[in-house]
């Protein structure tokens, strides 16, 4: 019997054998908050907070972030707002950066590859995103890690901003750290990288684009595309056991997650979570329920 979906609004996302997994929301800014809730979210898995940097001609400041980060956290009373830090370069190109002009902007300077070279912007995005956390449940995600290095260095920064704000007394909260799951890479070192991390959260978008070694905007290889390898259902796997053997809960915010061919093989392998866009939470809330 097809149940309407609107039918499911209030009821947990819960398998037939109990299992509870988190459905929460992809979001752009705070105009989507309301999508978000009244479709059920959970919780904000994704923000994209490049979104701020791409609607303003120049450098967002720390009072501005801090209120748009403030905003949401208060919408959600309280609920888990998961805030990603700057992911641009690559497809999300912004004038005022002056990122220069690469053979390979996929595989060039994005993310937290400039975060980490360009400190003085992280360090603004960073006081603000700790600032908001004084207003609800805030965690920070980390995008295009391959590396230890890079965590354990993001890591130094944040100690650096949370003593400085003391040192000026602002209050902030209780801020968990995760790491996107998004290169073949951070796959191949999960073991060693959930040692680091409260969480982690699966990229599928460019972990697919990464480990077909094809461009996410090319249509000319569809054909070639296919979301469902192999290849990419056994990293999501592996990334899944290794956060569980270190005591970390694992979710997935790229596109796949919202695929609910996939819902049932995802709960499966133990996934905890699923961030999605706000017009798949109930499709997908369907499928769980569904699910043994
Ligand atoms: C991803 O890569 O799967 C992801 C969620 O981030 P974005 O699509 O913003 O690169
Ligand atoms: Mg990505």
């Amino acid at each position: 019997k097809r149940r309407l979906l609107a039918e499911l609004k209030g009821r947990p996302a819960v398998t037939k054998s109990g299992r509870e997994i988190k459905l929460y929301a992809n979001i752009g800014g705070v105009g989507d908050v309301g999508a978000a809730l009244q479709n059920d979210a959970e919780g904000i898995g994704l923000f994209r907070s490049e979104f701020l940097y791409l609607q303003s001609d120049t450098y967002p400041t720390e009072e501005e972030q801090l209120k748009a980060y403030q905003q949401v956290a208060e919408m959600m009373a309280g609920k888990k707002v998961i805030i990603r830090t700057l992911d641009i370069g690559a497809d999300k190109q912004i004038g005022y950066f002056n990122l220069g002009k690469e053979d390979n902007p996929a595989m060039g300077y994005r993310a937290v590859r400039i975060c980490l070279t360009r400190e003085d912007i992280f360090h603004t995005q960073l006081r603000a995103l700790y600032r908001a956390s004084a207003f609800g449940n805030i965690s920070i995600m980390i995008p295009m890690i391959i590396s230890l290095w890079e965590i354990r260095r993001v890591k130094e920064i944040i100690s650096n901003v949370k003593q400085e704000l003391e040192q000026q007394g602002i209050s902030f909260g209780k801020v968990e750290l995760g790491v996107m799951i998004e290169t073949p890479a951070a796959v191949m070192i999960s073991e060693e990288l959930a040692q680091e991390v409260d969480f982690f959260s699966i990229g599928t978008n460019d972990l697919t684009q990464y480990t077909l070694a094809i461009d996410r905007q090319n249509e000319r290889l569809d054909t070639f595309f296919d979301p469902h390898h192999p290849a990419i259902l056994r990293m999501i796997e592996m990334t899944v056991t290794n956060a569980h053997k270190a005591g970390i809960w694992v979710g997935i915010c790229g596109e796949l997650g919202a695929d609910t061919e996939l819902t049932a093989a995802f709960v499966r392998m133990g996934i905890d979570e699923l961030s999605v866009s706000h017009a798949f939470l109930l499709p997908v809330k369907k499928n769980i329920i569904d699910c043994d």
